[in-house]
């Protein structure tokens, strides 16, 4: 052991970063302890909520299988995962104690209730003389690591970039990989410590939770599905820039259900990034990535400076905003959460939600601002809905995303820019091929005729084998007259955008 050893024994507690390798919380517990046990709780507190909406969670499935991967690849270095569901608020500071370490290792977690929580935790294992070490680890920059110039945080993405990119660069150009080095995580011979006798993993069926067929969805899991993802991927870098705003194309990583919960390391993603831009490699691509990337460090800053995001507009004037509300607003949600709103891309887009769990990037978008300016209905409700089925829900980028479409947000669109559903199906999927995977009763619409099918003439419907209002809905608003009601609900925020 070095002469950094402090604690005997300890425990790293994972949440959201389920790996063993390049894991900044594993790797100081092995740098600072003699023996190290690893334990992830299945919260009753986050997963009781979930269980609401049914038994099928695909989250929870990913977590599961990631978590089991986990107990494999310890059990070869001689450990094991502890895994049991209860509270997490009173399960760990009784493992601790059951287990007998004198500190708990974490890394950071940056949402209100997960801060909540972690004061709890700490404050009740001070009481019983240990204590919970935390690391910064989901993401390169947090909290205040990068400021302005007068040392406030960025409310603007832009400079926030420009600042980020600054601090990641010894010279212009030149990446400071030492600051994304991989967190060795190799214990010593006999340091890593298996369960206590008898700890078995709890099912999905332990739990209240069914097995969801991720298989079938294409949804690799844990460390080896990131790894293969991220191999996928940089060979298609540096074309990320052309391919990524058309939802037909394999264009984007697919990784972020493994950002959400840490089967991948940020580091290692950024260090993919860095490297195929200095050596020019990455095309226009990988500074694109990166900056995709650096909005989700961006997110996270948001989050810890204006915890307020979470219940309202960051910018509080925007709550004074009324929103549709009553049965027909209630409909029109419903057919905007079940894709039945009768405009094919906006629809397509919510059963690629539904049925997978992810949706592109671009649809997320089209989608968040069809319910807000063209349905006028309160970006939280949308909010909610995709924090229940996006398996990469996070809070930050969630956040940030709807706050971004509703106009509310630091960096948001201004009020008065108001997609057009039909131009944007147009210009993002022009064949319609995307609609066309999703909604198969519009297969036989031509590229001109997909986008707005309510404009055909009978005839047309009839030979493409379409009933509007059978099998496939009316649209549920004219989008002109929708822009038109949007401008004036907005107006009361004019002064404030202006
Ligand atoms: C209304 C709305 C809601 C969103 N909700 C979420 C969410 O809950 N969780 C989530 O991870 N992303 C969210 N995003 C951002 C983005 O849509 C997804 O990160 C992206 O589609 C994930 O696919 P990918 O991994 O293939 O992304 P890629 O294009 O390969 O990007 C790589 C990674 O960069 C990050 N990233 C990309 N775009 C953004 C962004 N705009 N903001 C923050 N991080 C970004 C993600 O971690 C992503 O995995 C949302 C966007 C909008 C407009």
């Amino acid at each position: 052991m070095t002469d950094t050893t402090r604690f005997e024994h300890a425990l790293v507690w994972l949440r959201r970063d389920c790996r063993i390798f390049d894991q900044a919380a594993l790797h100081q517990a092995l740098v600072q302890s003699r023996h190290v046990y690893v334990a992830f709780i299945f919260d009753k507190a986050i997963l009781n909520p979930l269980l609401q909406n049914g038994p099928e969670d695909r989250r929870v499935a990913f977590l599961h299988a990631s978590l089991m991967e986990c107990d494999v690849e310890l059990k070869k270095l001689g450990g094991g995962l502890i895994a049991r569901h209860a509270y997490a608020v009173d399960e760990i500071p009784q493992l601790a104690k059951q287990l007998g370490v004198q500190a708990v290792f974490v890394n950071h977690d940056y949402e209100p209730d997960a801060i909540a929580r972690d004061a709890k935790v700490a404050s009740a294992l001070e009481k019983e003389g240990r204590v919970m070490l935390s690391f910064k680890d989901q993401v390169i920059f947090e909290k205040s690591e990068v400021l302005s110039l007068q040392g406030k945080p960025f409310s603007v993405f832009t400079p926030y970039k420009n600042a980020w990119l600054k601090k990641s660069q010894i010279s212009p150009g030149e990446f400071d990989l030492s600051l994304i080095a991989p967190y060795p995580t190799e214990p010593q011979r006999g340091q890593l410590l298996p369960p206590p006798a008898k700890e078995k993993m709890p099912t999905l069926k332990d739990m209240g939770f069914a097995d969801c067929d991720l298989h079938a969805l294409k949804i690799p899991t844990g460390m080896q599905g990131g790894q293969a993802l991220l191999d996928d991927f940089v060979h298609r870098m540096a074309n990320y820039e052309e391919t990524r705003n058309f939802p037909a194309v394999k264009g984007p990583s697919y990784l972020s259900v493994h950002l959400r919960f840490g089967t991948v390391s940020i580091r290692a993603l950024a260090r993919r990034a860095m490297e195929a831009i200095q050596t020019g490699t990455g095309g226009s691509g990988a500074a694109v990535w990166l900056a995709e990337l650096i909005w989700r460090d961006f997110y996270f800053m948001i989050l810890h400076h204006n915890p307020h995001v979470v219940h309202g507009a960051f910018k509080a004037d925007y709550d004074g905003i009324a929103w549709e509300t009553g049965p027909e607003a209630d409909a029109a949600f419903q057919a905007w959460c079940d894709g039945k709103t009768g405009y094919p891309l906006v629809d397509a887009a919510m059963l690629q939600l539904n049925q997978t769990g992810y949706m592109h990037n671009r649809l997320r978008m089209v989608t968040a601002c069809f319910l807000i300016k063209d349905l006028g209905i309160d970006w939280r409700r949308g909010e909610a809905y995709f924090a229940q089925h996006l398996n990469d829900f996070d809070l930050s980028a969630n956040n940030g995303g709807w706050q971004w479409a509703s106009s509310s947000g630091c960096d948001a669109q201004p009020y008065f820019r108001i997609f057009n559903p039909i131009t944007q199906s147009e210009k993002f999927d022009a064949e319609g091929k995307f609609i066309k995977r999703y909604l198969p009763q519009l297969a036989k619409l031509n590229a001109k005729q997909i986008h707005a099918p309510w404009l055909l003439t009978n005839m047309e419907l009839t030979m493409a084998g379409i009933e509007l209002g059978g099998n496939y809905p009316h649209p549920i608003v004219a989008h002109d007259e929708a822009r038109k009601k949007t401008l004036a609900r907005y107006a009361v925020v004019k002064k404030v955008a202006a």
